[in-house]
């Protein structure tokens, strides 16, 4: 039998990011439905046709979606959470967008569902609302209708679908059903379900069926693998049913092995890129007698070319351990940007070692041919991989020696302070002179139109450097004035001149591309373009320092300097995979850490350096955990250890599960911790007493994502709340996060509010 090839998954959001606009226009009631969903099949049909005329066998269907594809299967599962009221049957595309977004609406205001972060990657889903009383019908027509969509095009696809185990463990406990609610308890009532849907598609002649099923390679009790096994027991058996393979993706599937390999379905999806041990599995437990293994070897989630020589030694090598082989993706290609083709700016070099999803489509053909009729058949592809490969290993452009020679001297008193928090604490004390319950904000004040249209002027040129700045320096100063008129402790200058945390940095470092169009979907409409770190990583000169004397020359108070972490820049860009990440976090550390030098030498007081993204950055697998934390927490440290004692680091982190990295946080050992709280009402804090936290921590008061104001005696209580757990003096007052996204107004009253809350609970201490 020769080879197949599989695509997982293609990018759904159209190569000009057409279904954006037509998903916000019809939100805003300027589009009707029948008009998104004619956008919705010419992407479709273009992903298709793209794939089948690029020789690809096992096109995926199903793959497409209006907004994420868990809510999708939530849809077809017909487990709509009661306040959208959905009365059974179909579920139509406005109860679908109220489940996203929420919906608010004369006589209705029903909250969205919850969204989290898809395992370690940048893509969010919606998280699926579960308890005793949730039923199950099919309520979706999607996957059968997208199917014959593509039939009647010419083309057969594989339909995908999330598979059962993973759609409840990805859930959560809905509203008033304990935390401990045993979610698989309820596949006996989901199965039927997938049995149906099976059934239909059996009927339509369809040949293969993906289920997939990530939560494999997380650590998975023995309870869970059970209930698994028990699943696909149920599902193998279904009459008349299409081929299952069962996809895995983003690790290994360590303990699941033996299970996978003893389930009565034909095909299994693993990824070799990273879950590389799964080679070892396989040697070490047995490969695949009379299944199909789809070997997922073309990296889904970065931007570099394969090495398809080393991937064709790979399959030949795993052919021997399967009956079949199918070449695929590691995961869906839905985490790449679409086409490098797009690319017309881009250094053509650097562009040469890079691979978006319509390239990936084309070396996974390409494999498949090598496989089948032998490296002869693809030899000029293999040269001039070999060739581009070659020169990315040998480019000049990637290597910086003075960059490697500092890294190699880089020692762990780098990533010391000079002494210990105490004594730090009483020198800054003494020179800062705060009061008990300082106030302070995160760093972005709103992100105006005006400075955003200032922005867009600038890049077409319609407006001067000089008068650019000059604009974002009344920004600055409207900024700092409006903080001193409010009673603010510790100011900050608004970030106006940054289009983007990570990004404004990337941009004046060496090491860094940037494209026109490579955007992914991070949830919803919401898309992101990460910038590209393809060589060492360099700061030829200071960044922010101007910006940050600027606003601390206008004002008696102390203006925090305003950084962005060497984690979260690693964390928010492709990264260049020919070296460990560890060292490129290390080498953007030493780049920040300069950047910390200067702000010092130039009178900054207080430095914050945000780290929101750390523990994103947490392998899915927790005996790796730990390697990670140290080199993470260790690339902060170094960031932030070369300051006097006398000069304050602060950090920021948000919307993130903090409870099980507490000491990774506390070994980050920043003077001051300001951390999103507000929703949890300061659960968090416990966490902090429990582990003995020393430093000071300002616990977020006001929550940003909603422009509703908190009443100064909202925020009180929450101090309140907060000092029962923690010593006052380690209290600081402020928001959960950056204002970028809201508006004056709200931001006004909230923080005016905010100082209130202070002065009310100082003079409670006092
Ligand atoms: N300093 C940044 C801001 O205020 C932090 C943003 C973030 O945490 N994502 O915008
Ligand atoms: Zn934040």
């Amino acid at each position: 039998m020769p080879s197949l090839s599989n695509i997982s998954g293609f990018p759904r959001i159209g190569p000009e990011r057409e279904l954006k606009a037509a998903t916000e226009r019809f939100w805003r009631g300027e589009a009707s439905q029948d008009e998104l969903e004619q956008v919705g099949r010419d992407i479709r049909r273009a992903n298709w046709t793209f794939m089948k005329e690029s020789g690809i066998d096992l096109i995926p269907s199903n793959d497409f979606s209006y907004y994420d594809q868990v809510l999708d299967t939530i849809a077809l599962a017909g487990a709509v959470p009661a306040r959208y009221e959905h009365p059974g049957g179909q579920v139509g595309l406005n109860t679908y967008f109220a489940m996203a977004r929420g919906l608010q609406d004369e006589g209705v205001d029903v909250t969205a569902m919850e969204m989290t972060k898809w395992f370690d990657t940048n893509y969010h889903y919606l998280v699926p609302e579960l308890g005793p009383h949730t039923e199950f019908a099919l309520s979706s027509e999607k996957i059968f209708a997208e199917h014959a969509e593509a039939r009647a095009l010419g083309i057969e696809t594989v339909p995908v679908l999330v598979g059962p185990v993973s759609l409840l463990l990805l859930g959560k406990s809905a509203d008033g059903v304990a935390e401990d609610f045993d979610r698989l308890s309820l596949l006996d009532r989901l199965l039927p379900v997938y049995e149906e849907v099976l059934a239909r598609l059996g009927a339509s002649n369809v040949e293969w069926v993906q289920l997939d099923e990530p939560v494999l390679v997380q650590d998975r009790s023995p309870a869970d693998l059970e209930a698994f096994g028990t699943a696909y027991e149920r599902l193998g058996a279904a009459p008349k049913r299409p081929k299952i393979v069962v996809k895995t993706y983003f690790d290994h599937v360590g303990e699941a092995y033996p299970v996978l390999r003893g389930l009565p379905v034909e095909g299994l999806g693993l990824d070799f890129h990273r879950g590389e041990h799964n080679h070892q599995l396989i040697h070490d437990l047995g490969g695949l007698e009379g299944k199909t293994l789809f070997a997922g070897v073309v990296d889904g989630r970065n931007v570099w070319i394969n090495d398809l020589t080393a991937s064709l030694d790979l399959l030949e090598h795993l052919g021997a351990h399967a009956d079949d082989l199918v070449v695929s993706t590691s995961c869906s290609l839905q985490h790449s940007p679409i086409d490098l083709d797009a690319e017309t700016d881009l250094d053509p070099e650097i562009g040469s070692w890079m691979a978006f999803a319509r390239q990936k489509v084309g070396e996974i053909a390409f494999l498949a041919t090598g496989l089948n009729e032998g490296r002869e058949a693809i030899a000029g592809e293999l040269e001039a991989n070999a060739g581009a490969l070659e020169g990315r290993r040998t480019s000049s452009r990637t290597q910086n020696p003075a960059v490697r020679e500092r890294l190699a001297a880089l020692t762990d008193a780098d990533s010391r302070r000079a002494s210990k928090f105490p004594e730090r604490r009483k020198a800054q004390q003494a020179k800062l002179g705060l009061p008990l319950l300082p106030t302070t904000t995160i760093g972005s004040y709103p992100q105006t139109a005006e400075i955003r249209q200032a922005r867009t002027h600038l890049r077409q040129g319609r407006l001067g450097l000089e008068e650019y700045a000059g604009k974002m320096r009344s920004e600055v100063e409207r900024v700092i004035r409006f903080q001193e008129d409010l009673g603010y402790d510790v100011l900050v200058h608004g970030e106006p001149e940054r289009n983007d945390m990570v990004q404004y940095f990337a941009e004046q470092m060496d090491g860094y591309v940037f494209t026109q169009n490579a955007w992914v979907q991070s949830y919803g409409s919401r898309y992101v373009r990460p910038p590209v770190i393809y060589g060492d990583v360099l700061r030829p000169q200071a960044m922010t320092a101007e910006w940050a004397i600027y606003a601390q020359s206008l004002t008696e108070k102390p203006v925090k300097g305003m950084l962005t972490g060497p984690v979260t820049m690693l964390m928010w860009s492709f990264v260049r995979d020919d070296q460990p990440r560890s060292e490129t976090c290390k080498q953007l550390a030493l780049a920040i850490r300069d950047e910390v030098a200067d702000l010092e030498a130039a009178g900054i007081a207080i430095i914050q350096v945000d780290e929101p993204a750390i523990r994103e950055g947490l392998p899915l697998r927790r005996d790796r955990w730990e390697e990670y934390l140290d080199w993470a927490v260790f690339c902060f440290r170094v960031a932030t250890s070369g300051v006097d004692d006398t000069t304050q680091i602060q950090t920021h982190l948000c919307y993130s599960d903090f409870g099980d990295i507490m000491a990774a946080i506390h070994a980050m050992d920043a003077d001051v911790l300001l951390v999103e709280a507000s929703r949890s009402r300061m659960e968090l804090l416990s966490d902090f007493r429990r582990e003995g936290y020393l430093q000071e921590v300002g616990p977020g008061v006001y929550d940003i994502h909603s422009p509703r104001v908190p009443s100064a005696e909202e925020m009180a209580e929450q101090l309140r709340l907060a000092i029962e757990v923690l010593e006052p003096h380690q209290i600081w007052v402020n928001p959960d996060c950056g204002l970028k996204t809201r508006g004056w107004p709200e931001v006004e009253s909230s923080l005016r509010n905010m100082v209130e809350a202070a002065r009310l609970v100082r003079s409670e201490l006092a």
